[in-house]
Formats: structure tokens, sequence, C-alpha cells
């Protein structure tokens, strides 16, 4: 394992002790990097004709002007420029800086629950957090989640549960396939954490086209788009089948808590509209219409906030949600 013992050169080993604080700026600092491509990748990963290579060098979407390198430093550039294009003054997206951020915010988060210095397993866990940010955004953006994401997921599971078994560590089937004995020992072994990745993507796709045939059954319209199904299916395989429904439990509770504040605020506005005409439509037209306005919102992003909370604070959700 060439990386193995690359990581293993960087490990604090005998006296020269690196302190925590050391790595989990690393870790920060790493983030805002990584967000950056991020940001490249929602930008161009559902546009026609772009790349993540292609083109080179990011420019202005107002005025075509390539970046410099001082204009490309993740969230100071933006600071420093006031979110404002160098060259032409057009404001800058404050999501770039955010998805910067928000990155910097999980590498940390990833390091404070794995341990701050660098292992594979910590690696796997950002790159399965960086591949959910990018789902989430474009799927605000486009209301489709990126097939790089989503299959890309789906066959980096695998790989990653034969060469991370630490991955699959509290996923219940690895723990029973492994057995006490070799559990206490050495913990979930390789082909019980594969064998846990093929369940938690088969639970984590099979419950999503359940759940939409039952919703075809029901409401004859599609509830859910396959996109949902394929994110699902590609994290089950990182969190294992009952991490998947977990996940799917806690995005089903975080989507209707935005769905509710969606037509509420809907409401808020024809309601506001109503008064401003004074043609004193009845509340309960506003309150269908706004049921109808409210309705429309993509789920890939509530699906990743649970895939992240399940991916890091897995043991912690449980106790939360069946401890009482
Ligand atoms: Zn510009």
């Amino acid at each position: 394992m060439v990386v193995q013992h690359v990581l293993g050169l960087w490990r604090p080993e005998g006296d020269v002790a690196i302190p925590d604080s050391f790595w989990y700026v690393t870790w920060i600092l790493l983030g805002l990097i990584v967000g950056s491509f991020l940001n490249a990748a929602i930008h161009r990963l559902p546009r026609e004709g772009m790349t993540i290579s292609h083109p080179k060098r990011s420019v202005c979407p107002k005025c075509d002007a390539t970046l410099t390198w001082k204009e490309n430093v993740p969230l100071f550039s933006w600071l420093l420029q006031r979110g404002r294009c160098r060259s032409c003054k057009a404001p800058i997206a404050w999501r770039y800086p955010l998805v910067e951020v928000i990155t910097a915010a999980l590498f940390f988060a990833s390091a404070y629950v794995t341990g701050p210095p660098p292992s594979l397993l910590l690696a796997v866990r950002c790159v399965v957090l960086a591949g959910i940010v990018v789902a989430t955004f474009v799927d605000f953006d486009f209301l489709e989640i990126p097939d790089e994401i989503s299959i890309g997921g789906m066959f980096l599971a695998p790989l990653c549960a034969f060469l991370v078994p630490a991955l699959h560590q509290e996923t219940w089937i690895a723990q029973v396939l492994t057995g006490d004995e070799a559990l206490a020992t050495g913990g979930v072994d390789r082909v019980s954490s594969l064998i846990a990745c093929f369940a938690g993507m088969a639970v984590g796709g099979g419950v999503l086209i359940g759940i939409s045939w039952l919703g075809r059954l029901i409401y004859k319209r599609d509830a859910m788009g396959f996109g949902d199904v394929k994110l699902l299916a590609a994290a089950g395989g990182f969190i294992g089948p009952g991490g998947a429904l977990l996940a799917l439990l806690v995005a089903s509770f975080a989507a209707s808590l935005a769905g509710l504040g969606n037509v509420l605020r809907f409401l808020c506005l024809l309601r506001k509209r109503t008064r401003e005409r004074g043609n004193g439509k009845p509340f309960r037209r506003s309150l269908a219409a706004a049921r109808i306005a409210g309705r429309y919102l993509p789920f890939g992003p509530y699906l990743g906030i649970g895939i992240g909370v399940v991916l890091l604070a897995w043991k912690n959700v449980v106790e939360r949600f069946f401890a009482y």
C-alpha cells in the first residue's frame, strides 16, 4: 500500500508529535481549495461543452476575463475584491465563497469525527462529502443530479469499502459477517465490508424505487426523480443499508421543514399581493396556490444533508432518533 506508506510517514510517531491543531488547520485550508474546485464542477458538470478540465482556467461569466491566480485564491480573493470581478466589477455570487466555506467546515467535521491525522478513512469521508456538495448545488440549480457523482459514487463505493473496511465498522451486516471474535481483534474485514456496501446500495436504491412506485400508484405522478434513486444507492455503498434508511429519514424530515417554510413564504407573498390589490381573495385559495407553488422542491439537497449527517454522526443520530 503505497498510499498507506506515504500517510504513515506523515503520522506523528515516536518523538515527532504533530499537534492536532496543525492537522485541523491543514484540513480547513484543503477544504477551501477543494471547495473552489467543487465550484468549478458545480458550474461545469450540468453545462454542455464544459468539462472539469475544459476550459483550463476559470473565466468571469460576465466579461470572459481569464482569472489570474490572485483572483482565484479560495474565499480570500472574494473577500479582498469585495465580491466583485476585478475587470468588469460585476458582482460575483456569494455562492462561490459559501461552497468553499461549507467544504472547509465539512472537512473539519470529518477530521473531528475520524481523528485529525491523515488516514484513508478520513480521505474517503472527505471525498464523499465533496460529491454531496456538488450534487446538492447542481440539484438546486438544475433539478438534476449529475451522473458523474451518482454513478461515479456507485463505482467508487465498492472500491472504498474493500480498501478501507473501517468505513463499515458501524454497519450491522459487516459486523455480523465478521463475527464477534474477529471484530474484537481486527475490526470489520474486507469481504464483509464489501458485502455491506452492496447491501447498502441495494437498500438505498431499492427503497426509493419502492417509494416512487407507490407514489405513481397513489398520486398518478412521478414523486421521485431517478437521480435521487442513484444518489441514495451510491450513498448506501458508503453508509450501509441501515445508514441509507436513516439518511432518508433525516432527508424527509429536513425536506418537510423546508417544504413547510416554502409554502409559508409563498402564502405570505400571495396574501401581501391580495391585500395590495384589495380584491379580497379568500384565504383558502391563497393557501391552495401556495401549496402547489411550494411543492416543487428538489429532494437531492435534503438527501445530501441526510447522507452527510449519517456519514459523520451515524451513532449519535441513531441514539437521538431511537433512544426515546
Ligand atoms: Zn468580469
